[in-house]
């Protein structure tokens, strides 16, 4: 039998469970038990870590800054390059209105304390969503890497060539300032109730909107397949007929119903399998290198 107190065991628990967040959870549990025998750099406890940053939207946050804070230790520039992950994930996901991403707004503050500059594009689309508090944490993180809450300053370094190019800094940077200074309407509502409506109309991202480069297929496949791999399944291989193939990430609940791209919402199909599906679930799956419009079309699989 094998040792339970292996990272690499873990890891494939993990795998054979189908990414329950439960066994995530539990072995990031057995992890932190554990932490005077385990290297926090072995390769298959930042896998384990990665696998639990990236699962936004999961039932549970409070083990997540034990997480949060081993792979800081363990890994900066690997633990960086996971934030810079969830960020993205976030800004062109769907948001929950009620819940207030408490491990995610940490991630995103320490992208701004550390003043990662390609951190920007995407911190100020997830501002101009105005889903509160996370939109103001991520206007603060802006301010932060800028160095200046102006919202002309903010655009003109939008524009600087060492980022990539976004479509509408000026729009971003206005989102950004909107979020760092809501305006004071004349209303019989409280600010509180204000903001809960806004961020209700904002907690789905609008696609036509995005002032981040659009995530074409091609884009949105690599980020789905490397959310697939951190939580250690191949998104080579087909999730149905199990064979080695050219596959495709979808959705099981779509992102235009709240769908999270929690790597237990998302199923890796062969092409084969894709045209056995009918073809209105057929469309989770969009085009490769298709606009992102489709992206409100997608539909269940199941
Ligand atoms: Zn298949």
């Amino acid at each position: 039998m094998s040792d339970l107190s292996q990272p690499e065991t873990l890891r494939k628990l993990i795998e054979e469970s189908g990414q329950s967040f439960a066994v995530i959870e539990k072995a990031v549990e057995t992890i932190r038990e554990r932490l005077d025998e385990i290297e926090p750099s072995d390769p298959d406890v930042l896998a384990i870590l990665r696998a639990h940053l990236l699962a936004i939207g999961s039932p549970s946050d409070v083990l997540k800054f034990f997480s949060l804070e081993l792979i800081e230790r363990a890994d900066a520039e690997h633990a960086r390059q996971v934030y810079l992950e969830v960020l993205d994930s976030l800004a062109r996901s769907p948001i929950r209105p009620e819940r207030t991403y408490p491990v995610e707004r940490a991630m995103i503050k320490k992208l701004g304390d550390l003043e990662v500059d390609c951190a920007l594009p995407a911190l100020a689309v997830l501002a101009g969503r105005e889903v509160y508090p996370l939109s103001r944490t991520a206007a603060r993180a802006v301010a932060s890497i800028v160095g200046s809450t102006d919202q002309t300053t903010i655009t003109e370094r939008l524009k600087r060539d060492d980022l990539p190019e976004v479509a509408a800094p000026d729009e971003l940077s206005a989102g950004v300032s909107r979020a760092l200074f809501p305006q004071k309407r004349g209303s019989s509502k409280s600010s509180h109730q204000r903001r809960r409506a806004l961020t209700q109309k904002n907690a789905l991202p609008d696609p036509g909107q995005s002032s981040l480069r659009p995530e074409g297929g091609r884009a949105r496949q690599a980020r789905l397949k490397a959310i697939v791999r951190a939580a250690n399944r191949d998104p080579s291989r087909c999730g149905n007929c199990d064979q080695t193939a050219p596959t495709r990430v979808g959705h099981m609940i779509p992102p235009s119903k709240s769908g999270t791209d929690l790597p237990g919402n998302l199923v890796v199909l062969c092409g084969e399998c894709r045209r056995r599906l009918p073809r209105s679930r057929d469309e989770a799956f969009e085009d490769e290198g298709a606009p992102s419009e489709a992206d409100s079309g997608q539909l269940s699989l199941f």
